[in-house]
């Protein structure tokens, strides 16, 4: 499917009058468009509520925004939980689903009123002496181990995962949390990442499913809810069908109805921690073409590096590339787009067909709206951009300001005599 960008060269050229590049831009009509399907496309499931995955985009403002759609907050740290508090999401609107969890986290998330879900059975003590109870409604995380597969092949490989508890032992954390006092119990499985189909809610629902029917005839628990975590996927590269979330929606609900409502278990409510399929499409990053070199290949210096968008540089991943004003001249020119960190997998794109780029235009990055800016970081003493959001009515607010060199030197204590240049 051919990749347009949310945003016109004249909307940009608007835009770096007040916020120079580069900087994410996030837009809020797609956002708010694709909340409304994702509750839609589970309307038939009277508990379904979609627990936006805050790692992915930690921002206050889209968190509001998904908030109005009564998105909670999957949180997995102390600064999360802390961040989705002070965004006035508490209580069950929070999923603390972290692993390798510090006490102080436990204690935090139990007075927020957060479900917790445990990664691992040595949790159930370790909660119990952290917060001195166990709480009423619990969750625990499940890992089938072997590989995960679809019809379209090998997804992921659990087996290798250092995440969630065996069959066994969940079955045992049930019967121990429910003699604790606990009673009511949640599942939640993470199996495959960024997946292009249809089929990978579906097929985990009815996994998950038939688990629970079997975890309540052992174990006599009161089962409240499946949670079917993240990994709904995005087309990044135009060759790739886009999910369809009604389809998806309604392969969860023919599999609860085969599974769950025949057991008696019609009322279990659904819960996603969707980050990607939330976001990504709906923040692109744009960065100005500063430096052209002519070597033995032909390279592109952008004002952005893997320090505002890292997955290309960690996992090659691809990430469409618009250069704004020429979407409809021909791609004639292979380049390799750059950043300015003196590491050579800098590259936003390897070998990319584009048309002629001159000094001074405008790129998109596209799909960086989730798991883009919030993974950056500041090698090479380069700071984290701006967050923009584009308005519905096409009015552009800033939604965190870029970083300064005085944000760099911050955490430093010995400067106190020197003035930093903001
Ligand atoms: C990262 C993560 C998510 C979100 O994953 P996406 O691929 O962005 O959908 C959800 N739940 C947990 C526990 C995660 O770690």
């Amino acid at each position: 499917m051919k990749k347009t960008p949310f945003v016109t060269k004249s909307q940009v050229e608007e835009m770096v009058q007040t916020f120079p590049t580069p900087f994410h831009l996030y837009d809020e009509h797609g956002i708010r468009e694709n909340a409304k399907a994702v509750k839609e496309a589970f309307a038939w499931n009277k508990g379904f509520r979609e627990y936006f995955a805050v790692k992915a985009t930690p921002n206050p403002y889209i968190l509001k925004i998904l908030n109005e759609y009564d998105c909670g907050c999957d949180c997995s740290s102390y600064t999360e939980l802390m961040l989705s508090e002070a965004c006035g999401i508490t209580g069950d609107h929070i999923m603390f689903s972290s692993n390798d969890t510090p006490a102080e986290e436990f204690a935090y998330a139990d007075k927020l009123g957060a479900i917790i879900n445990l990664d691992d059975f040595t949790h159930i003590d370790f909660l119990e002496e952290t917060i001195g109870h166990i709480p009423e409604t619990i969750s625990c995380r499940y890992n089938p181990g072997g590989v995960f597969e679809l019809s379209n092949g090998i997804m992921d490989n659990p087996g290798d995962s250092k995440y969630g508890m065996t069959y066994e032992q969940i079955v045992e954390a049930y019967k121990i949390l429910k003699s604790k006092g606990a009673k009511k119990f949640g599942i939640h499985a993470f199996l495959a990442s960024n997946t292009v189909t249809n089929e990978y809610y579906p097929k985990l629902a009815k996994q998950l499913f038939e688990l629970v029917v079997d975890l309540r005839d052992k174990t006599g628990c009161d089962i409240a809810f499946v949670n079917l975590s993240g990994g709904v996927g995005v087309p990044y590269s135009p060759d790739q069908t886009p999910n369809d979330i009604y389809a998806i929606g309604e392969g969860v609900h023919k599999a609860f109805d085969e599974v769950l409502v025949p057991a008696g278990m019609g009322d279990v409510a659904i819960f996603s921690e969707m980050g990607r399929f939330m976001l990504a499409p709906y923040g692109c990053l744009v960065t100005k073409a500063i430096h052209e070199k002519h070597i033995y290949k032909e390279y592109i210096g952008v004002d952005a590096c893997a320090a505002n968008l890292m997955r290309p540089a960690i996992y090659g991943s691809y990430h469409h590339i618009t250069v704004l004003g020429k979407e409809d001249v021909e791609c004639d020119q292979t380049y390799d787009v750059v950043g300015s960190l003196c590491e050579n997998c800098d590259k936003f794109a390897i070998d990319r067909k584009l048309p002629k780029i001159d000094m001074g235009d405008y790129l998109v990055i596209h799909d960086t709206g989730a798991h883009g800016f919030s993974m950056g970081y500041n090698y090479n003493g380069r700071l984290r951009s701006a967050e923009l959001l584009l308005k519905e009515d096409k009015s552009v607010q800033l939604i965190r300001r870029a970083e300064t060199p005085a944000d760099y030197f911050a955490t430093f204590d010995c400067f106190d005599d020197i003035k930093i240049v903001k």
